[in-house]
């Protein structure tokens, strides 16, 4: 009978995985190498502000309640949230603003009256991308790809079936396209890309299905900010009886006979049953797998875009803005050129502004506002991050000022950056890319490491690097694969 098991990381996967694991009874033990728990879901202070530094955008809920009532508590006495009215306020250079409801009926008016396309156009997207949601859920989402009873199932069945409709052979611009004219929409709607840092204009169509999560779904603000997320569940974790050790590095998975039978950590050798990395799984072969063969074809995939972020505590506030933002670029392709083919940031990107301070009371001193700017960015090659983060900096004002009439001279009270490298450094992300492999060609599904070791027994992977892919909804997904599979 299995008893003990290692986590490496306490990034979102990791923390859900340590759930799950210790609701089947096992004794786990959580191994993070910073100060803090939540990896990428990191928060940070300064000047009296608060910034949530990693993701903000908050969707899909109820997979972080299923942690929950899966261990046998009421999420409402660990965690609140509320669905926002407006989830965007998306800005063009034309000074059309379009936003984004919550209420699906009012967001169809709203591209009815400020678009050339209708709400029939619009109704017929999103049940496009519902089917396309509802036959990769089941089949590509919720379970394993890589093991093979699961293709014998009438979900799989149902999905290859209609295998034509997930439009993998269609890029998302081209997806879009055969339902909207109006080029603000379709720059809207090609933006989701980026919520898995991939390029719009190559990845298959079958990523429309986000915007189903995000548009019909809604997005949600969590009471005291996303870093909430992160306390909770540690908090559920403590309760079911799981010990997290911070500022452990661990150094090497031990092995015996092909088998995972420990952790090395600062030279001390401790044994467990399984072992579960939440680590980067690029590094988890490079850096604590020594002796084991790499999977060179998964791990050297492309890699997704990274960020370049801002977080500014401004003196003011400032109305026409919401808590979610996005200034668009004027030229998308530009744009996406920039980062997918020039390893670089064009003079003209998209800037999605982030204001907690909306919503949040108290992440802001009065008559003041938390400003996380964020800008895609290539991932690490060797570029001069210096430069690309000055330049960007004053684009980035040159756009505030130009598209919102705000001026932020002197207003910035508190500045924090962070970079690619940052990326790297702090979470251990490979070539600082902040969603693992990109999602950019057609079998990129296929060619994510998945959530097992063929080669090592009693190994196990979760997290943004390995299947379903990044973002806090497919993490979450990875530890429910993991408690599946996990024997
Ligand atoms: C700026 C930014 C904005 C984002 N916006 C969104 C958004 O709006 N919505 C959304 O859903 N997602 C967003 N994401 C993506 C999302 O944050 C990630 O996909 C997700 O948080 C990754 O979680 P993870 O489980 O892969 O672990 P990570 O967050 O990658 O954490 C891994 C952890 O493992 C630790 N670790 C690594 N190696 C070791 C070791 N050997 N020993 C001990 N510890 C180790 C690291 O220190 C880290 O804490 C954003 C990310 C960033 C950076």
């Amino acid at each position: 009978m299995l008893k003990t098991c290692a986590v490496i990381g306490s990034g979102i996967g990791g923390l859900a995985a340590a759930i799950r694991l210790a609701a089947k009874g096992l004794k786990v033990d959580v191994f993070e190498t910073n100060t803090y728990p939540g990896g990428k879901l990191r928060e940070s202070y300064s000047g009296g502000f608060r910034f949530d530094t990693g993701p903000s955008v908050f969707t899909m809920p109820h997979l972080i309640d299923e942690l929950f009532t899966l261990s046998g508590k009421n999420p409402r006495d660990y965690f609140q949230y509320s669905r926002l009215d407006t989830a965007f306020k998306y800005f063009f250079e034309d000074r059309t603003c379009i936003h984004l409801y919550s209420d699906v009926e009012r967001f169809a008016q709203e591209v009815e009256e400020k678009t050339i396309d209708s709400k029939d156009d619009f109704y017929r997207f999103l049940r496009d991308v519902e089917d396309k949601y509802n036959l990769i859920n089941e089949v590509f989402i919720e379970n394993s790809l890589h093991l093979v009873r699961n293709y014998f199932t009438r979900r799989v069945a149902v999905g290859l079936a209609n295998f034509n409709k997930i439009d993998a052979f269609k890029t998302m611009e081209e997806g879009n396209r055969k339902f909207f004219r109006d080029p603000r929409l379709l720059q809207l709607f090609n933006k989701y890309a980026l919520y898995v840092g991939s390029n719009p204009l190559v990845a298959p169509a079958t990523l429309n299905l986000i915007p189903h999560l995000v548009v019909k779904n809604g997005t949600y603000v969590a009471e005291h900010g996303m870093y909430a997320i992160v306390k909770a569940l540690v908090k559920l974790a403590e309760d079911m009886g799981v010990t997290f050790h911070f500022n452990s590095f661990v150094e090497e998975i031990l092995m015996k006979d092909k088998n995972a039978i420990g952790v090395r950590v600062k030279g001390r050798e401790i044994n467990y049953d399984r072992i579960v990395s939440n680590m980067d799984v690029y590094y988890t072969y490079d850096k604590l797998l020594p002796g084991v063969k790499k999977p060179k074809r998964l791990l050297n995939q492309p890699k997704s875009s990274s960020i370049i972020s801002f977080y500014w505590g401004v003196q003011g506030v400032h109305p026409q803005l919401g808590m979610h933002n996005m200034l668009f670029a004027k030229n998308e392709r530009e744009e996406y050129d920039a980062v997918f083919s020039g390893n670089t940031i064009c003079d003209d990107p998209s800037v999605y502004i982030c204001i907690t301070s909306k919503q949040v009371p108290g992440d802001a001193p009065e008559g003041c506002e938390n400003w996380f700017i964020l800008v895609t960015a290539p991932n690490e090659q060797g570029q001069d991050w210096e430069e690309i983060v000055k330049r960007t900096r004053k684009n980035v004002l040159a756009k505030i000022n130009r598209m919102l009439s705000i001026s932020l001279d002197g207003r910035i009270l508190t500045e924090e950056i962070m970079t690619p490298p940052d990326v790297r450094t702090r979470y251990w992300s490979a070539f600082g890319a902040v969603f693992g492999n990109s999602s950019n060609s057609k079998m990129s599904a296929f060619l994510r490491h998945p959530n097992f070791s063929r080669q090592v027994k009693g190994l196990y992977f979760v997290g943004g690097s390995v299947h379903p892919g990044a973002g806090i909804p497919m993490c979450l997904n990875s530890a429910k694969i993991l408690d599946k599979i996990f024997k």
